[in-house]
């Protein structure tokens, strides 16, 4: 890096984004980042105690400020003061993301509702920052988060939440030698959510060293788009969704473009799983260091993947459990339930996220002593839990289809999960798939699989994409019936 780059850095990390950011109403980033810099090392009974003094603070704000919480516990009888250890918040109820549809303006602080309304009428797109909003009163963002399926989820923050995901991404890139003020393009741009214009990209690329692109709906003119701009640009981090990604590097890969003008020391995937054969063609092409986020846009980033490859989770902010089942899963798996312990206007107390994994202190070889998100299998809509307790992920059947010996000879899958154990497999074949293909394939699923299970093949034409233009690999009948 040269001398003009370093100088730029600095002044973009150290000075521009900060004070632009705190303008904003997205305070303390640096100090959070610096304190977050410290308590990565600090012994897990440590990092226990700051969250049980943060959780007993958040039950008593939560139950005094906001309706949605004083009902919720007061419907069971349960006191403020009865929370006073990590353990005790299983007295609360999970929080469903239904709730949270059906009910936002009542889990907003109640002096902040008058604010959250104007949000709701306001012309700014969603979860458009508010410039000068610090010195303003009515400094509420409204902001929503599509899910996976269903209506969106809408929320409020004042500010403090994006601050807060803007230190945990700091101190994120920090394990990676990369500090503030580094340039970072993201392809994140969507059309249902906010989309800057040109003087906020101007912005954006000059008060932060960020540059935007197309993150959505991509086909070859975006990638080319974003191929020339990076070109331009040459970013030291690469951040996107998965899926916008893994599409832009399929396009160079089949281009046959030489991305080492721009080749980024590090490349972030976020909002999806990755799975393996998207990282490892992320790795094929750009030749870093390949990571991944994991979180919503609710509750923030909620763990990141360290370059030992263990996901720590962002202890000092969330407290992340795994929700007990009377009848756990022979791994020790259930769903994750997240609670942001930081008194933000609209806090959420063990919501549902949707996912399926665990929670484990196993040392991590980098040496921080955060807890680690472990088994992250996916959603709980795509899980197959055969009769013996085993649970199928999304990622075994990438593992199945993509695997060296069958990639060439399968373009596309899906698998449906039907009622009664029935398993339908849509495929569409490439070059070289023969009877003897799906042979081998009938022999390996029998042998995963028991007996009383159907599975079935469907050979077809094309697999549509959602119009996020994802693919859909699994897709649960079952679940979308009883509505799971
Ligand atoms: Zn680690």
């Amino acid at each position: 890096m040269n001398v003009f780059n370093a100088l730029n850095e600095a002044a973009v990390g150290h000075l521009l984004f900060p004070a632009t950011s705190s303008l904003m109403n997205r305070r303390h980033i640096l100090q959070n980042f610096r304190r977050f810099r410290r308590t990565e090392w600090y012994p897990p009974e440590r990092l226990i105690e700051i969250q049980e003094s943060s959780l007993r603070k958040l039950v008593h704000y939560a139950y005094h400020s906001i309706p949605f919480y004083r009902e919720r516990f007061d419907a069971i009888g349960l006191r403020p003061d009865d929370i006073r250890h990590l353990a005790d918040v299983t007295a609360i109820p999970p929080l469903t993301r239904q709730e949270v549809i059906d009910h936002h303006h009542r889990m907003v602080d109640s002096r902040c509702l008058p604010y959250a309304r104007m949000a709701d009428s306001s012309s700014r797109g969603t979860g458009a920052p508010i410039a000068f909003a610090r010195f303003r009163r009515e400094r509420v963002v409204r902001n929503t988060s599509s899910g996976s399926t269903g209506a969106p989820t809408i929320f409020y923050e004042d500010g403090a939440r994006t601050g807060l995901n803007w230190a945990h991404e700091l101190r994120f890139r920090n394990w990676f030698g990369i500090g503030p003020g580094a340039r970072e393009a993201r392809m994140a741009r969507v059309s249902t959510d906010y989309m800057p214009n040109g003087r906020d990209l101007l912005f954006r690329k000059f008060f932060w060293n960020q540059l935007a692109l197309p993150g959505v709906n991509l086909g070859e003119k975006d990638y080319e788009i974003c191929h020339r701009s990076l070109a331009d640009f040459r970013p030291r981090v690469l951040w996107g969704f998965t899926s916008a990604l893994a599409g832009f590097a399929g396009f160079v890969r089949d281009r046959g473009i030489d991305v080492s003008p721009y080749r980024p020391e590090l490349v972030i995937t976020w909002a999806a799983p990755m799975y393996e054969h998207e990282e490892a063609l992320l790795r094929e092409v750009f030749q870093c260091h390949v990571t991944n986020i994991y979180g919503a846009r609710e509750v923030g980033h909620i763990a990141c993947r360290c370059p030992e490859g263990t996901f720590h989770i962002n202890q000092e902010s969330l407290l992340v459990e795994r929700e007990d089942h009377r009848a756990p899963a022979s791994n020790g798996s259930g769903e994750i339930l997240v609670t942001t312990l930081d008194l933000t206007i609209m806090p959420f107390i063990r919501y549902r996220m949707g996912d399926i994994g665990t929670i484990s202190s196993r040392p991590c070889a980098c040496g921080r002593t955060l807890q680690n998100l472990e088994d992250l299998l996916g959603r709980t809509g795509e899980i197959f839990t055969t009769r013996d307790g085993r649970m199928i992920s999304p990622n075994f059947w990438c593992r199945t289809f993509m695997s060296p010996a069958l990639s060439e000879k399968i373009i596309r899958f899906q698998v449906v999960y039907r009622a009664n154990d029935d398993i339908l497999i849509k495929l569409v074949r490439g070059n070289g798939f023969e009877k003897s293909t799906e042979d081998g394939l009938y022999r390996f699923l029998r042998d995963n699989f028991s007996e009383d299970i159907r599975i079935t093949f469907q050979y077809v034409d094309e697999i549509k994409p959602q119009i996020s233009g994802k693919y859909e690999m699994v897709v649960n009948e079952t679940a979308r019936e009883t509505g799971v």
